[in-house]
């Protein structure tokens, strides 16, 4: 086991993982999307964001965590429009990461971190956990690194607007080693369109579900020209560091 990863699955055999059952604590699964992100990064933004971010939590608390691999696709409806999107409905979205749980509490693990690279999953990650911890009695907790790292995110930005193919997401990938992932060469700001109706609509106080292109037209929010390596270690570094405080405190109460 010397020179591989002995915390991340995908690299594990089985008698490694039989071996650090003893010390695992809490596993770490990573969830993103199979949708565009503009002319500015890959349809697996969201996923190679969230398994790095996973990958590198897992090593932060080794030899507490284990990273699971990712849940590639996600709930896109509102990207549909563009080719190479792809979505799970939120029915088969929740079965499949309550079914990935349940399956490693076959192990004797209790303790759940799901990291969500993806907004759209939000809400059936919070009916799904819900079902999880009352159903099942796991621990469980989800989370985005973006919002763990709020300030961080905030303090770096170089537009007004962040939130799809924008400059935070082509920093995080950069970070992570996903620069496969940014098409470095054409970054564009978003085309944001206006609202068609008052008070309506993305981030309005009145909410409509829209496709994507109907708030913005090539598909990206923000301006991605401003992404960078730094920008992107400033974020993760301090989410991977709250999330850490987090686990420690998690995994040390009993339930
Ligand atoms: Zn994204």
């Amino acid at each position: 086991m010397a020179n591989r990863n002995a915390h991340i699955l995908e690299e594990m055999t089985w008698p490694e993982v039989k071996a650090a059952l003893p010390d695992l604590k809490v596993v770490v699964l990573p969830i993103g999307s199979t949708e565009q992100h503009g002319p500015n990064t890959s349809f697996s933004t969201d996923t190679g964001r969230a398994d790095g971010f996973a990958k590198r939590v897992a090593a932060r608390m080794y030899p507490q965590a284990l990273a699971v691999p990712p849940i590639g696709y996600g709930i896109s409806y509102h990207h549909m429009r563009f080719p190479g999107s792809a979505t799970l409905k939120p029915e088969t979205f929740m079965a499949v990461v309550y079914e990935i749980v349940e399956s490693y509490t076959k192990h004797g693990l209790r303790t759940f971190l799901i990291v969500n690279g993806h907004g759209g999953n939000v809400p059936a990650l919070q009916l799904v956990t819900m079902k999880l911890r009352y159903e099942l009695g796991v621990k469980i907790a989800y989370l985005s690194p973006t919002t763990v790292a709020r300030e961080e995110v905030e303090a770096g930005k170089s537009s007004p607007l962040l939130g799809h193919a924008c400059e935070n997401e082509a920093s995080q990938l950069l970070y992570l080693g996903h620069e496969r992932m940014v098409n470095s060469d054409a970054l564009a700001p978003g085309e944001i369109r206006q609202p068609q109706y008052p008070h309506a609509g993305f981030q309005g106080r009145i909410q409509i579900p829209q496709y994507f292109d109907e708030v913005t037209a090539n598909g990206a929010l923000g301006d991605a020209r401003g992404a960078s390596w730094e920008y992107g270690r400033s974020t993760v570094e301090a989410a991977v560091e709250r999330v850490a405080e987090f686990l420690e405190a998690f995994i040390a109460d009993e339930e």
